[in-house]
This record gives structure tokens, sequence and C-alpha cells, in this order.
């Protein structure tokens, strides 16, 4: 069984020598174990924070064990009369190829159906980074018809179901992306009103400038997943009562310092800004998988993926993430 662990912790920007691929020998199944194969293995930005011997929400990821991360596959073997070798399963297996996991755990092997929605997209778009979007735009932004929602990072896992989400809710939807391509692909093919490249742009002044074009009538709800520059730039287009989900801010991930310029305009604007972690919402998620699997089958979320190849792979992959060289949602084919 072939792992990747957590050998030392970044110092600065993470790098490939933090990881190390490792050989271990399966265990033998217990009475109530399942055998999981990994197909494939999700790679998320929580992951850099938990590389850190940070207190945060979440304990650090700890040294010299396999990485944490969500995981699809499919049963090898099964002492559990609730799994049967073939199952399509979704869990928390990490980056290893295969992974023990105790079947009478509560909500820790899921059984999937894979008529609808293929085995990947339970990684993304109908797991948790779609579970993400759902519950900060219903939950936190609480959209009107016709209001302006912007995300940025629009055509990541997260970004692009919010993107279906707001449509769905007869809101204009606005992306921010990196590059022309991905800006391409919002719009084109996840229906977005509209898409701004802020890579074109050297301040928040003129993307602010750019955003002013594509949301005429303001921004009544953000869903931040970046940070830094392109929050300042939203910030000045934010509407009075405007409400932003404070979901991630990778800009700063690396260590790189994300300073808020206009902390005022919350309060001129009386804005509403809440941070929320989706783990900690276990309540909503069965009715928001519902609505994305329903989006995905009926064709009005189309979310794009980005797989690397092998195990072995997972590092690099993991750093290109961050720097945003995936393109959608970031997975690794493990077989
Ligand atoms: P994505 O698929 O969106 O991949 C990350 C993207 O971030 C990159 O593709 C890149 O897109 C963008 N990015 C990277 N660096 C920068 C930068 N310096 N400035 C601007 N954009 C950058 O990842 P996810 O959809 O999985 O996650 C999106 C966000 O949601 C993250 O911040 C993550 O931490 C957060 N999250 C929070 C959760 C919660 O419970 N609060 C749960 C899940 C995710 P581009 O090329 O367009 O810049």
């Amino acid at each position: 069984n072939k792992q990747i662990h957590l050998d030392n912790r970044p110092q600065g920007e993470a790098a490939a020598s933090n990881f190390k691929l490792v050989t271990a020998q399966t265990p033998e199944l217990k009475d109530g174990e399942v055998l999981v194969r990994h197909h494939f293995l999700s790679l998320d930005p929580y992951m850099r924070g938990r590389m850190n011997d940070a207190k945060s929400y979440a304990a650090p990821q700890p040294l010299g064990q396999v990485m944490q991360g969500g995981t699809v596959g499919e049963v090898a073997e099964s002492r559990h009369p609730k799994f049967q070798p073939g199952d399509k399963v979704v869990g928390f297996g990490g980056w290893q190829e295969y992974s023990v996991v105790d079947g009478n755990q509560p909500g820790v092997l899921r059984r999937v159906d894979t008529a609808h929605v293929p085995l990947s997209h339970y990684l993304g778009a109908v797991g948790m980074p779609g579970v993400t979007a759902w519950y900060g735009l219903v939950r936190i932004i609480e959209p009107k018809e016709g209001q302006t929602i912007v995300v940025s990072a629009a055509s990541g896992a997260v970004g692009s179901a919010l993107g279906a989400l707001a449509k769905a809710r007869g809101c204009r939807a606005v992306g921010i992306a990196g590059g022309p391509d991905k800006c391409r692909y919002v719009t084109e093919e996840l229906g977005f009103d509209a898409c701004i490249d802020y890579k074109q742009h050297k301040d928040a002044h003129s993307l602010s400038k750019a955003l002013k074009e594509a949301a005429p009538k303001g921004v009544d709800g953000y869903f931040e997943n970046v940070g830094g520059m392109v929050m300042d730039a939203v910030m000045l287009r934010m509407n009075a009562f405007g409400r932003i989900a404070l979901c991630g801010m990778i800009a700063g991930y690396d260590g790189q310092p994300i300073p808020m310029t206009y902390p005022q305009l919350l309060l001129t604007n009386r804005l509403l800004l809440q941070g929320f972690i989706v783990s900690e919402h276990m309540d909503v998620w069965p009715q928001a998988l519902q609505e994305l699997g329903t989006l995905v089958g009926t064709g009005k979320l189309r979310p794009r993926e980005s797989v690397a190849d092998g195990l072995e792979a997972a590092p690099e992959a993991f750093l290109g993430m961050l720097k945003g060289r995936n393109f959608g949602k970031q997975l690794v084919k493990v077989s």
C-alpha cells in the first residue's frame, strides 16, 4: 500500500520536500472493517493550513502519518454486513492506495450512486466543496431573486458550484478568476453572467472599476475564497446591508500578508461578514447534496476537474493548486 506522509513542516512556502512516499503493509481486516481501494484523492486548500503546527479549528496533520483527506473508491473486501465488494464509496481515506475503515463509525464511509453522478464528483460539486458553496450562499448570504452575487476563485470546486446555486435562485452571478481561459469557462460553461480576470488588474481600484461594469447595480452578496486585493476590490462595490460569506483566503495560505484595506466599509455600508467551516454544519449536508446532485444530474452544473496521474503526483499537484495551476476541482487518480 503506497502512502504519502507529511515528513516535515513548511518554513514559509510549502514544498515537495515536506512530503515522503512510503510503502506499508495493509493490515488484516477485523470484524466490522472494510478495505477500500481508492480511485481518486481530493486535494483541498485547507490541507495547507494543517501542515502548520498552529492553533486552528482543526488539529494539525501529524508528522510521519498518512496525509489526511477525502477519497472515493470501491470496497475491495468487507467484514461489515452493510458494505459489499464493488460498492462505490466516499470516505476520508487519505493520500494512499488503500484504507481500512471501521464500517460502524457513523458517517465515515458512505455508499454513493454513480448512475447519474460520476464517482469523482462526490469529492467536488456533489461533495464537501459543493456543500461549502451551498452553506455560504443559502445560510449566510441568503440571496433574494434579482440580487447580484460575486464569488472569487470562480472556476474552482467551490466557486463553480456557487455560480449554479446562485443562478438557480434567480440571481446575477459574477465570477472573479485568474486568466482568460478560466473566465471563458466561467461564463460559457458554468453560466455566470460575467467574469473578471483579476490578473489583468494591478490594484484593487482598477479591479473594482471592472466590477462596476459587471455588477452595475452593486454587489449584494460576496462569497470570498481568496482575500487580499480581490477582497478589497469587491468591498468597494458592496451595497448597503450586503453580506459576505468568508469561506477562504487562499492568497495568504503560504504565509503572505493579506491586509484588509477598507475595514471602515463594513461600518459605513452596514455589511455582515461571517466566516464559517462547512464540517461544523453537518445538518445541511443532506439537503445541500440533494440539490447539488440534481444540478449535476440535469447538466445545470458542469464541474471541471484537473486530474493528476498516480499517487506520486499528489504533492506537486497540491502545490500547483495553491498557485492556481488547477482548472476546476483538483484530484489525483490513484488507480
Ligand atoms: P479551487 O478549486 O478554487 O482552487 C484554488 C484556486 O484559488 C486556484 O485555482 C486559483 O484560481 C485561486 N488562487 C490561488 N491563489 C490565489 C491568489 N493568490 N489570489 C487569488 N486566487 C488564488 O479550490 P476550492 O474550491 O477547493 O477552495 C476554494 C476556497 O474555499 C479556498 O480558499 C478554500 O480554503 C475554501 N474552502 C473553505 C471551506 C470552509 O469550510 N470554510 C471548505 C472548502 C473550501 P485562479 O487561477 O482563478 O486564481
